[in-house]
């Protein structure tokens, strides 16, 4: 399997599991941000072609501290939720469904879940990354990494 797409032709009937893991690329995330990919776990239960995914998806963002702007990696986690069923019939119906983040529509042939797992990653992002919780951040007037203790100037 190459990344998080489910092939629905030898997914069986009832429960299953996965381990799979997808690079920066493949999840369309800047490679220099997730320079780790993502690995995720899924519990998939299919019943007919209705799939339900439920899982958690790992990884790791190299992020800019605030406060000290030092680059650190920080371990994201997410939840993943998808279910889906097959296209057809349901004309637009299908579109206000999937817009609303309730379905998703496969093709009878395979289940692409790289925009969920981008998605759920993204959301996982603080929007003021700090490199440690108690950053101490750099000095105001002499622009000293207080991490490294006391600066010259005492400010
Ligand atoms: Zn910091
Ligand atoms: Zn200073």
């Amino acid at each position: 399997m190459s990344g998080l797409i489910i092939n629905l032709a030898t997914l069986a009937a009832g429960a299953s599991r996965l381990e799979a893991t997808a690079t920066a690329e493949e999840l369309e995330l800047p490679p220099a941000d997730w320079p780790g990919g993502a690995e995720a776990s899924l519990d998939l239960h299919r019943t007919g072609e209705l799939v339900t995914v439920r899982g958690r998806i790992r990884s790791a963002a190299h992020l800019e501290c605030v406060r000290c702007a030092r680059w650190f990696d920080l371990p994201v986690a997410a939840d993943l939720l998808v279910v889906a069923d097959r296209a057809g019939g349901r004309g637009r119906l299908e579109g206000d469904l999937e817009a609303d983040g309730h379905m998703k529509f496969h093709d009878g042939r395979q289940l692409d879940l790289h925009q969920e797992a981008r998605e759920a990653l993204l959301l996982e992002l603080p929007m003021a990354p700090h490199c440690q919780e108690d950053c101490r951040g750099l000095c105001a007037r002499c622009g000293a990494d207080l991490n490294e203790g006391p600066c010259a100037c005492g400010g």
